[in-house]
């Protein structure tokens, strides 16, 4: 296989064209379809606006994705599979259809694009393959979005590099290579970094619209048997819409980044030019990441194939006639592919013999050239058929020379020919410098590439960081406006309250002002009213001396009433003598002198009766009060009597107990004496016979009847003395118990004599108690009548004395009249004058204590006011302490807010750390082991072919170390790289 591949083949890139239907808003907005296809079979050209265009195949509106992934795709799946290099990219505006052909609805067997079916037709055909096969298949997923890559399996990768190779093969440095072992792994690795690039964006219409994404597949086999390996890495780019920018009607960053995505897409049409135009030597493919990474694809070493996508709609028709100039375009440009093989030291081995014998071959050529050169130098002819053949033997060198893609890679697009004709006129040695300058070039160019990528990385980094700073700043001053409000509402609360601890004071103030003007009024007043009163005494005085005066006149009055009486009373004794003496009229001229005088007495007689009347009434209640106390009293009596009598009784009842007792002592007395009479008598009996027995003694036998009577006698002695004795005992027995008996008696009538003391102090007391309480009820009513008869007797004064004055006033008149009647003129002006004086007094008198009175008023008026205002001060008080506590209390307050909110930061700080660690985390332990993973396809063999399953497990044993092997190797070429 190696051997027939080995020629590298010009390929054109082949351009398909696809146009998808009329969409909805399409037909709602009245657009026309502008596209016209050939109605015969040959389906590479359609016209639009009479302008024809060719492509390699055009598909229709109602083409199948089966159909355009046959037609436009399957044949790289055997290419990358033969250790070709593929690409395969989308271009066209927005919603064109890209993503549609590219991708299409994975899982659905029908809508599915041309990714899923590549891949399911990849495992396929390794399954179909031989079974000494070996494969080792990964995959990169990764957008280009402002010329950076970011890496869609590792969201942490947000800009990578574009690195050379050892063969300057353009590559993405650091892109995550997942291995994968069957469709499904490789569709879960579309699915994770779809979803990665959604958590990113926020609108992902318009994202996918301005970003290219890149999916990678690197098919590695080997060869067990001859340990021939083959590499073939397959692009499947879907690019970013390639509309104008006026189109999408961006603004600002917008703009920056459509411009952005326009620059590397103008990049890429570029490159397209440049490598269309043939001549040109210079192909600007490092203009942008885009066009660097598809080096390979667009005059290198890859097929391409190239879908452009168009809508057909009238209102899209500049961008489809773009799209298609630009397909146009792409269709001339010329690939150099080859296989990418990796040879073995046999190989080597075989191909070093080869260049030798070619080496030995041209040296003869050489030679045999050199010698016809002598010859026709030195003039002579040489014949045609002498002549070395220079065309048979020109076609060799050009072979070999392209026959290492190193060769041709190190040489680049440029046709290999001028590249001889260099070679041949350049010495060795030069053109190693050259080489050699190239290679530092190429090493510097690099280097800065890292450079700016790590200076792009500390971009992204500072960005990041700026943005977590803004949102910092933002959320800072935020919480700092927020402050701010609270802090001016406090200083507002507190200026208000200022302003009331103010007003406050003012009023404070004010009243104080009040007071001391009222106080000074009060005390204005009060002199006012001192001398008032002064002059009030001084009145009265001057009222006392008149009264006195007058006095003195009504005693002077009266004193001439009386002689004018004993006058009048002469002049009727006078005149009743006369009457006797006429016999006239006398007793009536006394009744109608005595009638004033009478009137006098009737009515003091009555006051005393009225006065009498109610003492004899408040004499009926404390009678009544009384004896119901004395019946109390008199109760009581008797029921101490009762219990006297009682005592009396049971003492008496004990006396005739005494007595009773005593008798009966005595009848024991008696007795005793009686029995000791008898005693007496027989003692003298006794002694008698003694005496008898002395007598007798001298006749025995008389003796005889003595010892005899002796005996009898004896023996009635003693029988008398046992019954005295016993007597003697009962009663002296009967005696001892009486005695006690007396005893106890005599005890009791103690008790009793005792109970009686205290039975009658008890009454002396009561007594002692009831006449006490009858002196002091005495005394009560005394008090009572006489207050009574006080008030009693003010009224009848009262009266007495209105009418007295009414009297004096009628007298003062009589008199005054009798005067005028009987005196000179002189008196009755002096009376006048008097009168008048009184009056104006009395005028200012009463002046005075109306005055007095508003004083009075007023005092009062004030002192209540004062009392108030003092009243109100600790209110007030209170308010301002309130308000101060408030102050204070806001003041704490913001003082907490403001800590909070640096707690609050601090913690969303915290928080934001422990969150990023925690991706972080995550991330790593996502995709902890798999970058060493290899995952080797075994051809011939279904799904998971490193696993041992039955017959197989002896290739699958195989299997083993060798993708061990290959980590190692990856390993290695990674810490090259
Ligand atoms: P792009 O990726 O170019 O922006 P899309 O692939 O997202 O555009 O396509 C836009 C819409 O048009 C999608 O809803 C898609 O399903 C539809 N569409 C595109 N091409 C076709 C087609 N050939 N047939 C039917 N529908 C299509
Ligand atoms: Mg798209």
């Amino acid at each position: 296989m190696s051997g027939e591949r080995e020629i590298p083949a010009e390929d054109s890139i082949k351009v398909v064209c696809r146009f998808r239907p009329l969409n909805d808003s399409e037909e709602k907005a009245g657009s026309k379809f502008i596209v016209k296809f050939p109605s015969g079979p040959e389906e590479n050209c359609i016209s639009i606006a009479g302008k024809v265009y060719l492509f390699d195949k055009v598909f229709k509106p109602n083409a199948t994705q089966e159909k355009v992934y046959n037609e436009a795709a399957k044949s790289i799946v055997s290419d990358v599979l033969a250790g070709y290099n593929g690409t395969i990219f989308a271009y066209g505006q927005t919603s064109s259809g890209k993503t549609h052909t590219m991708e299409g609805v994975i899982g659905d067997p029908a809508k599915q694009g041309i990714i899923p079916r590549i891949v399911n037709d990849i495992f396929n055909h390794i399954y179909a393959m031989e079974e000494n096969l070996e494969f080792h298949i990964k995959v990169s997923y990764f957008e280009i979005y402002m010329d950076k890559i970011r890496d869609l399996l590792d969201v942490s990768k947000v800009n990578l590099s574009v690195h050379e190779d050892k063969n300057r093969v353009p590559y993405v440095k650091g892109a995550t290579e997942r291995f994968v072992s069957s469709p499904e792994e490789v569709f879960e690795a579309i699915e994770e970094g779809k979803s990665n690039r959604h958590i990113a964006v926020t609108n992902m219409n318009e994202h996918s619209s301005r970003s290219h994404s890149v999916f990678l597949i690197n098919v590695k086999q080997e060869n067990l048997e001859n340990q021939k390996k083959l590499s073939g890495k397959l692009y499947l780019v879907d690019l970013a819409g390639s509309e104008k920018v006026s189109k999408t009607g961006a603004e600002g960053t917008v703009l920056d980044e459509a411009k952005n995505i326009n620059k590397s897409l103008s990049a890429l049409g570029n490159v397209i030019s440049a490598l269309a135009d043939g001549n040109k030597t210079h192909i600007p493919y490092r203009d942008s990441k885009l066009t660097r990474i598809l080096q390979e694809s667009l005059g290198g070493n890859a097929r391409t194939t190239i879908v452009i996508c168009c809508s057909p709609a009238s209102f899209n028709e500049a961008e489809t006639k773009s799209t298609l100039e630009f397909g146009k375009r792409a269709k001339t440009v010329k690939n150099v592919v080859c296989v990418n093989e990796e040879l073995t030291a046999e190989e080597w081995k075989r191909r070093y013999e080869k260049e030798k014998e070619k080496v030995a071959r041209l040296k003869g050529k050489l030679e045999k050239l050199e010698t016809e050169l002598a010859r026709w130098r030195a003039g002579e002819q040489v014949k045609i058929e002498e002549q070395v053949n220079l065309n048979e033997e020109a076609s060799t060198p050009v072979n070999t020379l392209e026959e290492s893609t190193t060769t041709i890679k190190d040489l680049g697009p440029v046709p290999a020919t001028p590249a001889l004709m260099i070679a041949s006129t350049m010495s060795s040695e030069e053109r190693q410098k050259l080489e050699q300058e190239r290679e530092k070039l190429y090493q510097q160019l690099d280097e800065k590439d890292e450079e700016i990528n790590q200076h792009s990385q500390i971009i992204e980094k500072l960005k990041e960081q700026m943005l977590e700073q803004d949102e910092l700043i933002a959320a800072t001053r935020k919480d700092y406006e927020a402050l701010q409000a609270e802090m001016n509402r406090i200083q507002q609360e507190n200026e208000n309250a200022k302003e009331e601890v103010k007003e406050v004071l003012q009023a404070l103030e004010e009243l104080a002002v009040n007071y001391d003007q009222k106080s000074q009024e009060v005390d204005a007043k009060n002199k006012e009213m001192e001398s008032l009163s002064e002059e009030l005494m001084q009145k009265q005085a001057s009222l006392n001396s008149t009264s006195s005066e007058l006095q003195q006149l009504k005693d002077m009055s009266t004193h001439q009433k009386k002689r004018i009486t004993e006058m009048l009373a002469n002049l009727l004794k006078e005149l009743g003598e006369i009457g006797t003496t006429i016999g006239g009229e006398g007793p009536e001229l006394k009744v109608s002198n005595d009638a004033s005088k009478l009137e006098e007495e009737f009515t003091v007689a009555r006051l005393y009766i009225s006065r009498m009347k109610t003492e004899v009434t408040n004499l009926i209640t404390r009678l009544h009060e009384i004896e119901g106390s004395q019946q109390d009293s008199n109760r009581k009596v008797t029921e101490y009597e009762k219990e006297l009598s009682e005592c009396r009784l049971l003492i008496s009842q004990h006396e005739a107990r005494m007595k009773s007792l005593q008798e009966s002592m005595r009848e024991a007395e008696n007795k005793k004496r009686s029995l000791e009479e008898s005693i007496d008598a027989l003692r003298e009996e006794c002694a008698k016979l003694k005496a008898a027995e002395q007598v007798q003694s001298v006749s025995e036998s008389e003796k005889k009847e003595a010892a005899q009577l002796r005996a009898a006698l004896e023996q009635q002695m003693d029988q008398l003395r046992d019954a005295h004795q016993k007597q003697v005992a009962a009663l002296r027995d009967e005696i001892a118990e009486k005695q006690s008996l007396i005893n106890d008696i005599k005890d009791s009538n103690q008790k009793l004599l005792l109970a009686q003391q205290q039975l009658q102090s008890d009454y002396d007391k009561l007594k002692a108690e009831e006449s006490e309480k009858s002196n002091k009820l005495q005394e009560l009513i005394a008090t009572n009548e006489r207050r009574e008869q006080a008030r009693k007797d003010l009224k009848g004064l009262e009266d007495t004395v209105a009418k007295e004055l009414q009297t004096l006033h009628n007298l003062r008149k009589l008199f005054v009249q009798d005067l005028q009647a009987r005196i000179k003129k002189a008196m009755t002006s002096d009376d006048n004058e008097e009168d008048g004086g009184s009056l104006a007094q009395k005028q200012k008198i009463s002046f005075l204590e109306n005055n007095l009175d508003q004083l009075t008023k007023v005092h009062k008026q004030l002192v209540r006011d004062n009392a108030d205002l003092r009243c109100e001060l600790p209110k007030l008080e209170k308010r301002l302490r309130a308000t101060m506590e408030r102050v204070k209390a806001l003041e704490s307050a913001l003082k907490e807010a403001k800590e909070g909110a640096m707690r609050d930061r601090k913690r969303y700080q915290y928080e934001v750390d422990r969150i990023k660690e925690a991706v972080r985390q995550k991330n790593l332990a996502r995709r902890g082991p798999i970058p060493q993973i290899a995952k080797p396809i075994r051809a011939g063999q279904q799904h998971h072919p490193s696993i041992t399953t039955g017959g197989r497990a002896i290739n699958a044993a195989q299997s083993i170390p060798k993708s061990l092997d290959d980590q190692k190797r990856a390993l290695v070429v990674g810490a090259k790289e």
